[in-house]
């Protein structure tokens, strides 16, 4: 009998040292009291379950890189429009998507072809800056037709955007001209003339690391195509305003 007291009182004990310590730390123990006086299980309260987030880095809200304010497409729906010659696509006479072809090497841009009611000579396909910079150059280039150059800063880089196959007097902006993003930097040459050298009507967009001018339209090995950057990194995803 007295065996049996003992064991009671000392459970009574352990039950009255558990007791207290949870009313003394409320926060860490199950117990948690709530507005109203009523006592709920703290594990299914807010207040324990923010704080705990916060501090796991969960709460904290980390946006993806994007340049959606600094980048818009040249032409509405790139990626339907990259259809024959996409960026790195090594290209000779024989395997070209283009015939005839007079190229081979890889391609350091994307060609971004018309639609068919874009074809006829009237039909004016308005290229827009895909950036903002100064105009670097704006010339008659071997390959190209009409041509501009752009300098621009993607995500801090300096880069230099190249633009082919414009028809050179609808670019009106000089030399040194600043060109907002967005706004039009001429329109597409006519195809198999002058304008386009010869070339169908379509743009040719290519991105360059830097800040030298550099119009090479095919890299003869990949340590030359790796000065290139895949434009459709930025516009051949979902489409942007
Ligand atoms: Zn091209």
């Amino acid at each position: 009998m007295e065996k049996f007291f003992k064991i009671s009182l000392a459970i009574s004990l352990l039950l009255a040292v558990f007791f207290a310590l949870s009313f003394y730390y409320p926060d860490v123990g199950f117990w948690k009291k709530e507005d109203g006086g009523a006592w709920k299980n703290g594990a299914e309260t807010e207040e324990i379950r923010q704080p705990y987030l916060e501090s796991d880095g969960m709460a904290a809200f980390v946006p993806e890189e994007n340049f959606e304010d600094e980048l818009r497409p040249p032409l509405d729906r790139v990626a339907e429009r990259v259809s024959k010659k996409p960026f790195g696509k090594f290209v000779t006479p024989q395997n070209s998507p283009v015939s005839p072809e007079r190229f081979s090497g890889y391609h350091t841009a994307i060609d971004l072809e018309v639609f068919p009611e874009e074809l006829e000579a009237e039909v004016k396909v308005p290229v827009k800056a895909i950036c903002s910079g100064k105009l670097l150059s704006k010339r008659t280039a071997s390959g190209y037709g009409g041509l501009a150059v752009q300098e621009c800063e993607i995500g801090n880089q300096a880069v230099t955007v190249v633009y082919g196959h414009l028809k050179l007097s609808s670019i009106s902006k000089n030399i040194g001209d600043e060109i907002g993003v967005g706004e039009e930097i001429g329109v597409l040459g006519n195809g198999y003339s002058v304008e386009t050298d010869g070339e169908r009507k379509h743009l040719h967009l290519g991105i360059r690391k830097g800040s030298d001018i550099n119009i090479l339209g095919y890299a003869q090995n990949e340590a030359q195509l790796s000065g290139w950057i895949d434009p459709c990194l930025y516009f051949c995803g979902q489409e942007r305003e």
